[in-house]
């Protein structure tokens, strides 16, 4: 079992061995998560800080529960109220950070790019909870595990992402993630919300939504980000339904054991219908949740291994 990051601070780097560590040492947690009794002492003396700069709930739900049920001890920081609204850098924040001496630290930010540079910066192992439209690593790990339980592998899949995939760092990660273990991605949406450089993706893209799940195992949808988009980029939410927003009747074209994802927050009637999105015969969005929590506390487990493997770093 090898897992050699110091940080998660996306899929990009991953080799596809550590991925199936990962997602090993997640099933292990899904089990102890199930028991009435689900403490370990596995960062036991450890400090995590949630830094959150953008709104999350399950996010930072998850990852607050998954440092709690392993011993560390967690602090929130709310930083959409507090010194970034008063001006202060990121740097600034990593050297206040630093004095604090957290030993995990869990970032999201609205900016691609701010977690890696913050990752720089401080002594400890950092985690990219999400970064603008970059990478949001644990979503995409969430989502292999909830694929490979439901499907019994994790290769040789044929998974449609569609949506809102210009907008999406669940997009970009799963698009990484599950084309390093060998699966065929199709792309589906309108050509507005495909990224600049699509080609360059190694994937299929389709603007008919009907022909795009043809025959796929695995429906991923995205949630329109509409905070992220300046105008423009759909006729109407109505039209978008009518097209993109998956139905019973589109789903139809998919294999008949195709199961249905959605990361969250969902947008019913947008871009899924809700009775779908709560039919537990095809939607797994319940699983992800449940699997969030396992694969967060796989995460932070080798990351503390890692962290507690070299010797610390003493602050001058
Ligand atoms: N919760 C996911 C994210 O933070 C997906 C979304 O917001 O649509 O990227």
């Amino acid at each position: 079992m090898r897992f050699d990051q110091r940080h998660l601070l996306g899929i990009e780097p991953l080799r596809p061995d550590e991925i199936t560590t990962l997602l090993d040492l997640s099933d292990k947690y899904v089990t102890l998560n199930r028991q009435r009794d689900k403490r370990s002492t596995t960062l036991s003396g450890l400090t995590q800080i949630n830094m959150f700069f953008e709104n999350s709930t399950r996010t930072q739900a998850s990852f607050e529960l998954a440092g709690k049920r392993m011993g560390a001890d967690v602090m929130n920081m709310s930083m959409q109220a507090s010194s970034i609204k008063k001006g202060e850098t990121l740097i600034d924040t990593a050297m206040t950070l630093n004095a604090m001496h957290p030993d995990l630290l869990v970032v999201r930010h609205p900016h691609s790019g701010a977690v890696d540079l913050l990752a720089q910066k401080v002594n400890c192992a950092v985690i990219n909870a999400g970064d603008g439209r970059h990478e949001h690593p644990t979503q995409a790990l969430l989502d292999a595990l909830t694929i490979r339980r439901a499907k019994g592998r994790l290769h040789r899949l044929s998974i449609a992402i569609c949506g809102d995939i210009a907008h999406s760092r669940v997009a970009r990660s799963n698009i990484m993630l599950l084309g390093k273990m060998e699966n065929r991605i199709r792309l589906v949406g309108p050509a507005t919300l495909m990224p600049a450089g699509i080609a360059d993706f190694g994937c299929e893209v389709f603007e008919d939504m009907t022909e795009g799940l043809r025959d796929v195992d695995v429906v991923m949808m995205l949630r329109l980000q509409k905070e992220r988009m300046d105008g423009g980029f759909i006729p109407s939410e109505r039209e978008y339904y009518h097209r993109y927003g998956l139905d019973t009747e589109k789903l139809a074209s998919a294999r008949p054991d195709a199961i249905v994802m959605h990361p969250g927050p969902m947008n019913r009637g947008v871009e899924i219908d809700g009775t779908l999105a709560d039919d537990i015969n095809r939607s797994v969005i319940q699983e992800q949740v449940e699997m969030g929590v396992a694969v967060r506390m796989a995460v932070m487990d080798l990351l503390a291994r890692n962290l507690r493997a070299r010797p610390k770093e003493v602050m001058a």
